[in-house]
C-alpha cells in the first residue's frame, strides 16, 4: 500500500507540494490533535513541532524551505516511484478525475479550451486542471527536486 502523509499547520507550502506530486497528503492545523487523525487513517505524521519529535509514526521536519522539505520526505520514504504529477487536487486531496474536453467547456475559460486537450476535475470541488502554465510553474518548481532525486536512484 502506498504511504499516506498527514502535515501538520506549519506545512502548508509542503502539503501542497506533497499533493502535486500525487501523494496522498492530509493537512491538520489542531495541534496535537494530529496524532488522532493520523492514527485513524494509519498516516505519517509530518511535523515541525518539537514535542512531537521522536515519537512513534513521526517525521520531525528540520528545514525550513518547502522544497528541501520535500526533498528529505520523498527521499527518507522513498516515493520517487510513486510520483504521479496531475493527479490530485491541491486544495482537497482528492484524486483528479480525467475529464474528455468537450465536458469543460463552459468551465475554463476560451483560450484555455481551445489550446490544451488534457483536463482534468476534483470531484470534491469542481476545479478544473489542465497542463497550461499553471502546472508548467508547478513542475519547474519541483522540477530541479526531482531531477536531482532521480540522478541518484
Ligand atoms: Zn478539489
Amino acid at each position: 500500500m502506498s504511504k499516506k502523509f498527514i502535515c501538520d499547520g506549519m506545512l502548508g507550502r509542503l502539503c501542497k507540494l506533497l499533493r502535486i506530486c500525487g501523494i496522498d497528503t492530509l493537512y491538520s492545523n489542531r495541534g496535537t490533535a494530529i496524532l488522532v487523525e493520523a492514527r485513524k487513517e494509519g498516516r505519517i505524521i509530518l511535523t515541525m513541532n518539537t514535542r512531537l519529535r521522536g515519537k512513534e509514526g513521526v517525521y520531525f521536519i528540520e528545514n525550513t524551505s518547502p522544497q528541501s522539505q520535500l526533498e528529505s520526505v520523498i527521499t527518507e520514504y522513498k516515493l520517487q516511484r510513486t510520483i504521479q504529477l496531475f493527479s490530485r487536487c491541491i486544495e482537497c486531496n482528492d484524486k483528479l478525475v480525467p475529464t474528455p474536453k468537450v465536458e469543460v467547456r463552459d468551465k475554463v475559460p476560451y483560450f484555455t479550451y481551445k489550446h490544451f486537450d488534457d483536463f482534468a476535475i476534483c470531484p470534491s470541488c469542481q476545479r478544473v486542471y489542465w497542463k497550461g502554465s499553471h502546472y508548467k510553474k508547478m513542475v519547474s518548481e519541483i522540477g530541479e527536486i526531482l531531477g536531482k532525486l532521480s540522478n541518484t536512484k
